[in-house]
């Protein structure tokens, strides 16, 4: 058969000759419908800045959702991903391989963690952890031990386990039965916490400064009391790091501002510097609930991916990007603080490091703030239609963060 017929009618290649409108009217076409897009697609990325198929240029404080922390295409991250794509892409986690075992004593050398399971994203790292607290239970000789408690705003994943977990009804409906033995309470309500866990509590699923729910931070107190029923009933307290982790905060892992050791604790985002990965990370028993056959996943901990990750970890402790973030994130929400004329626009700033919510008055107002940012060349997210969150690459520039906030003032002021 003749070659060049039989690939007559082969993909179109990706490359960066498709601009926004032939981006758009394919992607209408092709890819299924499930996200409220922007008219534009991204070709580019530099550092904290990315460029779209029109050839204008963007700062970027989404990073991809709180992806990007070393910034798009950082040197270190090319390097180990074109080295290791030539030496070995992908094996069965049947053998060892090597970028796994550093990846994973990083993440212990850094945190409370002994041992880690990887995957490849945040709701499977959830259900991981889920599946996780089940087993150690059950290992126990306890089966009647399988409710888990997480808060209501919190946001875990959209697999079904995860989607069970997240405490937003918005995400969950049409979707249902969720999974039983899944309990929401209010976020920061000791009460409601105390009122639900029981001896047949295996697991407190918590983000330490939830993401999705609006930049909302953990209360100490509320935090204090937690321990002490973890005590009480001996559950798993587990923190889902998928978003606060990998210096995004201002330390590695958001558990660490605390002063207290998770049982087990979950990442992704961040974690693989942009590759796709996500990581089951435990301590104690827990390290040990789950045992050969128990819990698997054909691309988890890859190679290449895992090459990237560690690359990414490495320059976030060589360059002190936690310290970076944390530095950053005092000076944008100080400066966000100083705006004068925000009274009737602006309620509150809060977050740690550059995790940073921005909390509006007027309702409905953040999708066009966003809108007119983003023809002014800034790139900004906002959450329900009321937080505007800031999540930029670590490595931004203080001059392109000074760029960015002159460009939200202006909007805001014109609003
Ligand atoms: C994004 C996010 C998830 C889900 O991660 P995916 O990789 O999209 O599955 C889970 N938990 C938190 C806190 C997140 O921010």
């Amino acid at each position: 058969m003749n070659l060049v017929k039989r690939y007559k009618n082969k993909p179109e290649r990706m490359s960066k000759k498709m601009n926004n409108q032939t981006m758009i009217n394919m992607g209408q076409e092709y890819v299924m419908n499930t996200y409220g897009r922007f008219p534009m697609g991204l070709v580019k990325g530099q550092g904290a800045k990315v460029w779209d198929g029109d050839g204008q240029e963007y700062i970027d404080l989404v990073a991809g959702i709180a992806v990007n922390n070393v910034g798009h295409c950082h040197p270190e991250v090319v390097k180990a991903l074109a080295e290791q794509a030539g030496t070995l892409i992908h094996c069965s986690n049947l053998y060892w391989n090597e970028n796994q075992i550093k990846l994973a004593k990083a993440i212990v050398d850094n945190s409370c963690a002994e041992k880690v399971f990887f995957c490849n994203s945040g709701a499977e790292a959830n259900e991981g952890a889920l599946k996780l607290a089940r087993r150690w239970a059950s290992r126990q000789g306890k089966p009647e031990k399988v409710q888990v408690i997480t808060a209501l705003n919190s946001f875990h994943g959209r697999t079904l386990g995860a989607l069970s977990a997240t405490g937003q009804t918005v995400y969950q409906s049409g979707f249902g039965p969720m999974l039983p033995q899944l309990t929401h309470v209010a976020y920061n309500d000791l009460d409601a916490l105390k009122a639900a866990a029981s001896d047949k509590t295996c697991a407190v699923l918590i983000e330490t400064l939830q993401g999705e729910g609006g930049i909302i931070p953990l209360d100490p107190a509320y935090l204090e009391g937690l321990l002490k029923l973890r005590e009480q009933y001996g559950f798993l307290l587990m923190i889902d790091e998928v978003q606060t982790g990998m210096g995004r905060t201002g330390k590695m892992f958001g558990y660490q501002h605390f002063g207290f050791e998770p049982d087990v604790f979950t990442l992704a985002k961040a974690l693989g510097g942009g590759m796709p990965i996500g990581a089951l990370c435990a301590r104690g028993e827990a390290a040990q609930a789950l045992q050969p056959g128990e819990h698997a996943s054909t691309f988890g901990g890859g190679p290449l991916v895992t090459a990237a990750a560690l690359a990414s970890f490495s320059v976030i402790t060589g360059e002190k990007l936690a310290d970076q973030a944390a530095e950053k994130g005092r000076y944008i929400m100080d400066a966000v603080k100083s705006w004068p004329g925000m009274t009737g626009l602006i309620k509150e700033v809060r977050g740690q490091g550059l995790m940073i919510g921005i909390e509006l008055i007027p309702e409905g107002l953040g999708a066009k703030i966003v809108e007119d940012c983003r023809q002014k060349g800034l790139l900004i997210n906002c959450i329900h239609g009321m937080v505007l969150r800031m999540v930029p690459p670590l490595v931004i520039a203080k001059e392109e963060i000074d760029r960015a906030l002159q460009i939200l003032q202006d909007v805001l002021l014109s609003i």
